[in-house]
């Protein structure tokens, strides 16, 4: 059963009508019995951030439900009218207290969720700005890097399927060129080719 069955009757926007169910594209939606209105169901747009900091990345410890004092990466759903780059960046900002340049795209990923909308999570690669220091912002208990072999229990298993991606990439990087770009990663160097650094990242 579609989770928005048991909420309470909605309303057509434009002439208040109550919704009724239809068959619509194959697909039961409520729509108005009036005009075309449909209430269609669609997914909640998230963003993560894997920041890299001397070979760690970091993670911040919620001080919010769900998963409170569990450990997530920084992210957080994107507005309508923010382009996801830019929701990513807004969400360090408020989550570790820090700007951050995105240099890559990780993945993106899928959350199907029965009690409540779905997810689509866009992750994203990136580093501090320079100078930029880390703090807990006000969803957070506290902030800190940790080495990719000794993650503490993260709240939200999408987050470990980002990391497990970021470090695909980083393997398929090293693969690819030995002495560079995972390696120097692994470092704290600046992780990507001079190619993609330059981009700015609403390119992403
Ligand atoms: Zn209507």
């Amino acid at each position: 059963m579609h989770y928005w069955k048991s909420l309470m009757p909605h309303y057509c926007v434009r002439c208040g009508s109550v919704l009724e169910t239809r068959i619509i594209e194959g697909r039961e939606l409520e729509a108005c019995p009036n005009d075309d209105f449909v209430l269609w169901r669609d997914p909640k747009v998230a963003s993560a951030v894997v920041v890299e900091v001397d070979g760690g990345v970091v993670l911040g410890r919620r001080a919010i439900e769900p998963g409170y004092g569990l450990w997530c990466l920084p992210g957080g759903f994107v507005n309508d009218d923010e382009h996801p780059a830019d929701a990513a960046m807004r969400e360090c900002m408020e989550e570790i207290n820090a700007a951050v340049e995105l240099t890559s795209l990780i993945c993106v990923y899928h959350v199907h969720k029965r009690d409540a909308p779905s997810m689509v999570g866009i992750a994203y690669r990136a580093r501090l700005v320079d100078g930029a220091e880390l703090s807990a912002g006000p969803e957070m208990l506290e902030v800190r890097v940790f080495t990719l072999d000794s993650l503490p229990p993260l709240a939200f298993p999408s987050h470990r399927q980002v990391l497990d991606e970021f470090l695909k990439s980083l393997a398929s990087a090293e693969a690819a060129s030995p002495q560079s770009v995972a390696a120097e990663a692994r470092r704290g160097k600046p992780p990507l080719p001079a190619r993609a650094q330059s981009r700015p990242p609403r390119t992403l």
